[in-house]
């Protein structure tokens, strides 16, 4: 199905709704969208571990991770699924669990460069519109409500400012001495850089998303906030008034 099919689904109740949370790293769409599904009965899809575990192959397989030939070959032999497991995905590689795995700077780095290339993007997006076609959906991404879904019942954009989203991405990965969080705030700059600049669906929010930035709220004002819009969304359903 493509980005025009999905346009022609019907009309979403509050049990099948897709909610699109997009933004740039570090802006805390995983743990918002992990809150989302929980609270509102949904499946949980990180589009982001898709793109990891893709490098991950190119990684293994010595792909030049620059060479779009070879990237988009392999692509033809790699079978990338997401699994639901207590609100987070499993994600499996060929059939195999490579879910631990794929946080690595390494592999983080990698998923920023494959994802620039359009022909990857086309068959992840592919992929994506598949899992989430039958709604009941929080996927998590950089271009869900632009691109995956644009007809996204809810659609939330994360943002922050890079100094808080790399400090908070520094206490995510705990205490490493050999870690500067200089260091991680610069990786974060650089994938964003790479994220927004991309010709083919740079990160940006779509039109009618509401953009919310966490710079200065805690968690719980986040997930108030997002819950807020959702639970709007699902009044404006059963109002009586609605066309
Ligand atoms: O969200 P996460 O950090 O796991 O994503 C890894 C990388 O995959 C990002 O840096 C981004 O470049 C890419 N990505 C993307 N489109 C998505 C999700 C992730 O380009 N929908």
């Amino acid at each position: 199905m493509n980005a025009v099919d999905s346009a022609r689904l019907p009309p979403r109740s509050a049990g099948n709704i897709i909610v699109a949370i997009d933004g740039p790293a570090g802006a805390g769409k995983s743990t918002i969208a992990r809150h989302l599904a929980r609270r509102f009965g949904l499946l949980n899809l990180e589009t982001g571990a898709m793109y990891r575990a893709f490098a991950l192959k190119a990684l293994r397989a010595g792909v030049s991770l620059d060479t779009v030939s070879a990237l988009e070959q392999l692509a033809a032999h790699t079978r990338i699924g997401l699994e639901p497991a207590d609100g987070d995905n499993r994600v499996l590689l060929d059939g195999e669990d490579v879910t631990a795995l794929l946080r690595d700077p390494v592999v983080t780095d990698a998923a920023s460069r494959v994802s620039i290339f359009p022909t990857i993007r086309a068959w992840m997006v592919r992929l994506q519109q598949q899992m989430g076609a039958s709604g009941g959906v929080v996927m998590e991404g950089r271009d869900i409500g632009t691109v995956v879904f644009p007809h996204a019942e809810v659609k939330i954009f994360l943002d922050a400012a890079p100094e808080v989203r790399g400090m908070r991405r520094y206490d995510q990965l705990g205490p490493q001495p050999a870690l500067q969080p200089e260091e991680v705030i610069r990786d974060l700059r650089a994938r964003d850089e790479r994220d927004r600049n991309r010709a083919d669906s740079p990160l940006r929010p779509a039109e009618d998303a509401i953009i919310l930035d966490t710079t200065h709220m805690s968690l719980e004002e986040v997930v108030r906030a997002a819950e807020d819009v959702i639970v709007a969304h699902l009044a404006s359903l059963a109002s009586p008034t609605r066309h």
